[in-house]
């Protein structure tokens, strides 16, 4: 049963374990138990990623402090932490796929990266003596625990493949450590950026088939990368073996990739990633200068394989 109630009655005059719902509710508790099992900490949901994001950067972050953050992660976060720097907060970018630079207060990567879909360096992130935050949003604990390689922090943009279904907004932070948990726990008490019990149970119930998701995600990417590469119109293919997200740049440039997005039928032509119906769209319209003009982001659903190369492939020859 979901319970939406803002209150709960004290137990004897003392507070319970649920009391009101900015602290915490029944939905969100669960949600929290089962996806810091499968990462291996404790974990915190928000109303976003980019509320989880916000969240741990004025938790761990104050005036004077840098933050070393991946040049090719999600533009989305480079563009929040920007917004701070009014507030004093200095941003640094670095190659995630080597060590970061000297003298940063907090290191922030992305596995993989979204939509360049590079790697992080972890072993050289846990190596540096400030935390490590691994936003796993595409990789999910199915393929990574970052927790167990060094990372201190593991976010999600629980919208995307954790969700899976394209009907949840939701962010997410898994802490390795007790006491930065208490930390982030408190900021989100106080700033009332706390997750609605809905969206808590839609994950719950999403987290249960989230390894046979992205397994037949995998599998599917998988194939479909390796017809994309043989494809002459195609330049370029980015996909790391593993999960549901990929790009490929279209030879042709930028209008051949506006040609193949708005082309597709069973794929649709829309943002986002990591539900079960496969969406592509140009990434120029959003990181223009960032990422090649030409470059298509695919996010791999659970239709059938053959269904999603036969709408690809006519998309690919119309260009
Ligand atoms: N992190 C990554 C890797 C993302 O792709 C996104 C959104 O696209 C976010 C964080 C932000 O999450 P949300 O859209 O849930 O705020």
């Amino acid at each position: 049963m979901l319970d939406r109630s803002t209150i709960w009655p004290y137990e004897d005059g003392e507070l319970g374990e649920f009391y009101y719902q900015r602290y915490s509710h029944p939905a969100g508790a669960e949600a929290e138990r089962a996806l810091g099992e499968l990462e291996g900490g404790h974990a915190l949901l928000f109303p976003s990623g980019s509320g989880a994001t916000t969240a741990l950067l004025l938790t761990l972050l104050e005036p004077g402090k840098t933050l070393a953050l991946a040049n090719d992660a999600y533009y989305g976060t480079g563009t929040l932490v920007r917004m701070l720097e009014r507030w004093g907060i200095r941003l640094v970018e670095f190659d995630q796929t080597g060590a970061p630079p000297e003298d940063a207060d907090l290191v922030w990567v992305e596995a993989p990266s979204n939509p360049l879909l590079t790697m992080p360096d972890l072993e050289a992130a846990a190596a540096y003596p400030a935390p490590v935050v691994c936003d796993s949003t595409a990789a999910t604990p199915v393929y990574l625990r970052p927790l167990e390689q060094g990372a201190d922090f593991v976010l999600h943009s629980a919208t995307k493949f954790l969700g899976g279904h394209h009907d949840l907004l939701l962010g997410a932070v898994v802490c390795k450590g007790r006491e930065d948990y208490e930390r982030l726990l408190e900021l989100r008490s106080r700033t009332g950026i706390v997750a609605a019990p809905d969206a808590a149970w839609l994950l719950r119930r999403s987290l249960k088939t989230l390894a046979v998701r992205v397994e037949r995600q995998t599998a599917t990417a998988k194939e479909l990368a390796r017809r994309l590469e043989a494809d002459p119109a195609v330049e370029r293919v980015r996909y790391p073996g593993f999960g549901g997200l990929m790009s490929f740049d279209v030879a042709g440039g930028a209008e051949a990739a506006r040609q193949v997005e708005t082309s597709t039928k069973l794929i649709k032509n829309a943002t986002s990633l990591g539900g079960v119906e496969s969406v592509l769209e140009t990434r120029g319209r959003w990181e223009s200068g960032r990422v090649p003009d030409s470059l298509v982001r695919l996010s791999v659903g659970l239709e059938d394989v053959e269904e999603l190369w036969t709408d690809l492939e006519q998309a690919i020859g119309d260009a």
